[in-house]
């Protein structure tokens, strides 16, 4: 095993990695070393192709569609320079003060995640898209919202110089979509941060972790040789995300020392629906994601938002199969799609744990109220796609694969509670959030308000595992948000440790 001399460790390099590297680099200047281990490989320019099933391979761990324990959900999250940045959509929200007063953390102050929050969205070159670039199934939501007197709102976006590619998260080919390979990564390296790519840290423990770099087919190659290293550092940042952090930990042994380890994980279990309309829309053209509806946040705990997916994912997402699953994937130019986030609460049960090779095993059981949400919310996307002139609409949990324009009236009738179950309906997550908490009591939580790990003054977690409880709104935002704080409590504990 090679030996090598660091002094601050940054393990992943999405949201959360990317903005610890980002605020940490000034101290390059000082001779300060700091490395950015990415399991994942940085795709040239010219291999970002839109493919859908070549990208999903390359961009995605286990392609997108890593199951939950039980197989009732799939979860997406990228595995490359930039983390799920590189294949996010761009909605970028501000958490709301009802979220983080339930989020309860001592010392965590919403005008203080306000701030920060503000810094990311003039980073990421945030504002709302220019009203003649939006698609028609984002105006067709609009229309359908309004008509029934929902609220619906304008997605805040960060692109910029958009083609209107609309494969935002197949990674985008033209360099338009902000992320943190775009923003934060090349700022941190033209300031002498490494980022080592293909690099996966297998362990973490005081003053040092295990590395493990491979070689790819495709990307650029690692700034490290392949093999076998030991990184030594004064401080480590673990940021692999909701799944992998936790996972680290467990694998380093850490375990018995954090009761919260793992727990109360969140995930907005989501749901695609399509509608057809007669005649041909403009929907995989222009950007995707523009609207969305929280009418039904506070009862009915789900959220509405446009969406345009690629044809291998929709066609997974229908349930069902034959003519008429054939049918409306021959008539995709007539798709109107709506996603459904069901806002889930932290239970105790739902966790990550690591199975007999250290690999991350997601247990999560879909509560009945998330079946509930799910439930309620795709009567509610029904009659949205119907007011804005749908002619049939496919509903997952319907008595059959179309509901006919002539039989709105009968939605309640037609899509029975008891279809919605897990395993009988396609549900997905790509918000991980939860896992390694944030708290003052070391029994519930893994990390203190400012993601210092209970007991282990050199560890820190800067990711969405963070998140006491789900953020109800796209959360990237607020991982950069909270990753601006770790750094400066690492920054203020890298200077307490002296040389
Ligand atoms: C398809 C998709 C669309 C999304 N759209 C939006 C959106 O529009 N708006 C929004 O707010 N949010 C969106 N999200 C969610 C958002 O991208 C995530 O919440 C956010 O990126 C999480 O940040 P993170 O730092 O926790 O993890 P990530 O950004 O996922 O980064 C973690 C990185 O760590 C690496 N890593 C993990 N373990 C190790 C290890 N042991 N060694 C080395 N590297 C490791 C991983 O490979 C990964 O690259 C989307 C997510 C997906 C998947």
């Amino acid at each position: 095993m090679r030996e090598v001399q660091a002094d601050i460790v940054i393990v992943g390099s999405g949201a959360g990695g990317g903005t610890v590297a980002k605020e940490l680099a000034p101290l390059c200047a000082d001779g300060v070393r700091i490395v950015v281990f990415e399991q994942g490989p940085k795709l040239k320019d010219e291999e970002l192709t839109g493919r859908e099933i070549e990208m999903a391979s390359r961009l995605y761990f286990d392609s997108g569609g890593m199951l939950t324990h039980d197989r009732s959900m799939t979860l997406a999250w990228a595995r490359a320079y930039g983390g799920s940045t590189t294949v996010y959509t761009g909605t970028s929200m501000v958490v709301p003060e009802h979220v983080l007063k339930k989020w309860d953390v001592p010392g965590l102050a919403w005008d203080d995640v306000r701030r920060r929050s503000e810094k990311a969205l003039a980073e990421n070159n945030v504002h709302l898209l220019e009203d003649e670039l939006i698609n028609e199934n984002n105006r067709l939501f609009v229309a359908g919202c309004r008509a029934l007197g929902y609220r619906v709102q304008q997605f805040p976006i960060n692109v910029k110089g958009c083609h209107g590619a609309g494969v935002c998260n197949l990674g985008c080919p033209n360099g338009a979509k902000q992320g943190t390979n775009r923003v934060q990564l090349p700022l941190a390296e033209r300031q002498g941060v490494q980022v080592v790519t293909n690099a996966t840290v297998t362990s973490v423990a005081k003053r040092m972790c295990t590395v493990r770099v491979r070689s790819r087919k495709f990307g650029e190659p690692s700034a490290w040789e392949p093999g076998e290293y030991i990184v030594k550092a004064r401080i480590i940042v673990v940021a692999g995300n909701a799944i992998n952090s936790p996972a680290l930990l467990f694998r380093s042994g850490l375990g018995e020392y954090l009761p919260a380890l793992g727990r109360g994980i969140t995930l907005h279990p989501a749901l695609i629906l399509a509608a057809q309309h007669d005649h041909p829309l403009t929907n995989f053209f222009g950007f995707p994601k523009s609207y969305y509806s929280d009418q039904f946040r506070d009862d009915q705990r789900f959220l509405l938002e446009t969406c345009m997916y690629y044809p291998f994912t929709t066609a997974k997402n229908l349930n069902g199969f034959g003519e008429e699953h054939e049918a409306m994937m021959r008539h995709l130019q007539f798709q109107q799609q709506i996603l459904v986030l069901a806002l889930d609460e932290p239970l105790e049960t739902n966790r990550v744990e690591i199975g007999h090779h250290g690999e991350p095993v997601v247990r999560y059981r879909l509560a009945h109220t998330v079946l509930d949400s799910l439930h309620r919310a795709m009567i509610e996307a029904a009659r949205i796609f119907f007011a804005a002139g749908a002619s049939r609409v496919h509903v997952p949990a319907a008595e059959t694969f179309f509901v006919k324009r002539e039989d709105q009236d009968r939605l309640e009738a037609l899509v029975p509670r008891a279809n919605v179950r897990p395993g009988g309906i396609s549900i997905s997550s790509a918000h991980l959030m939860g896992g390694c908490r944030m708290g003052a009591d070391e029994k519930t939580s893994v990390t203190d308000a400012w993601g210092q790990v209970h007991g282990f003054p050199w560890l820190f977690i800067a990711d969405s595992s963070l998140f006491p409880r789900c953020s109800e709104v796209n959360p990237y935002v607020t991982v950069m948000a909270l990753a601006d704080r770790v750094a400066e409590r690492v920054r203020e504990r890298f200077k307490e440790l002296g040389s």
